[in-house]
């Protein structure tokens, strides 16, 4: 029960496929209360079923990408529930029609919207955490493997994946003085909503699984409990990582198997 007495947030639950999912679950068994954002109303309701199951039946909206949303959102946290221990950022988006062909056809509409989405608001909850942690605690984001390397089809997805790694090392600079941590988790491919609109995702995920030391795909719950553990006091002294969790795929350059 590392997280027993904690209370965060968590941002980018959409059903039970989703990585906040799993990663809620990880938190629940350890003990953490837990209250959730939802993009829309649709979102909004689907979610507050789930949040009876993490014993919690506070949802608030937050479209990240209006001005304002995330401020507003974070207010009625603190006066609903009170200051909380720490934030999972779960939140990505791109036009689908981008994440497939060359990398060069993305509009600039797309481009902006996927960067502002899937980047800034992480920036814009690291922004307003202070107001809500008073006491400190711990911030942490999901990126992927394709800011690093090339991965098919991953595109315009890729560039927001890199520029969300850089804020995090800015972020946890900023934060450091109010004792927050700035963290992210570049997670292995998981079905989801989201990954489902990157073209050919069940080559990567058989490409992974291929080429990971452990032979198999991440699943939510791995990323769960790496979650869980950075947010927990046992990585009090972590902050400004990118933690791989990937069955070790990113350690992998070239398997004999590989080469024709
Ligand atoms: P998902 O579809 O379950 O979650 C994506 C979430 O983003 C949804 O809850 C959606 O409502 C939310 N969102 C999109 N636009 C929003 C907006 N304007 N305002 C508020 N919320 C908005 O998919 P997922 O795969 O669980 O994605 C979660 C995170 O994990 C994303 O950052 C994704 O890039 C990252 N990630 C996913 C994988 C994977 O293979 N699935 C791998 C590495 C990283």
């Amino acid at each position: 029960m590392m997280m027993h007495g904690k209370k965060g947030l968590i941002m980018g639950m959409a059903n039970k496929f989703s990585i906040a999912f799993g990663i809620s679950e990880a938190l629940k068994n350890q003990g953490a209360e837990l209250v959730f954002t939802a993009q829309n109303e649709y979102f909004c309701e689907k979610i507050s079923d789930m949040a009876k199951e993490f014993g919690n039946h506070d949802v608030f909206l937050c479209d990240v990408s209006k001005d304002g949303e995330i401020e507003a959102a974070f207010d009625k946290i603190s006066s609903t529930v009170g200051s909380i221990d720490f934030i999972v950022h779960s939140i990505a988006f791109s036009d689908k029609n981008e994440l497939t062909g060359k990398y060069y056809n993305t509009t600039r509409s797309n481009f902006l919207n996927a960067m502002n989405i899937s980047c800034y608001s992480f920036t814009e909850v690291c922004k307003f955490a202070p107001k809500l942690m008073p006491n400190g605690g711990s911030i942490v984001t999901m990126s992927y493997y394709g800011s690093e390397k090339v991965v098919p089809n991953y595109n315009v997805m890729a560039l927001a994946k890199s520029a969300l790694e850089t804020s995090v090392r800015y972020l946890a600079s900023d934060l450091g003085e109010c004792g927050i941590r700035v963290n992210a988790i570049s997670a292995g491919a998981v079905k989801t909503l989201a990954s489902s609109g990157v073209g050919e995702f069940s080559k990567i995920l058989a490409y992974d699984r291929n080429r990971s030391p452990l032979r198999r795909n991440v699943t939510r719950e791995d990323i769960g409990g790496a979650c869980a553990f950075l947010v927990s006091d046992f990585a009090s002294g972590i902050t400004g990582e990118i933690m791989h969790v990937d069955c070790g795929c990113s350690t992998i350059g070239v398997k004999f198997e590989d080469v024709k």
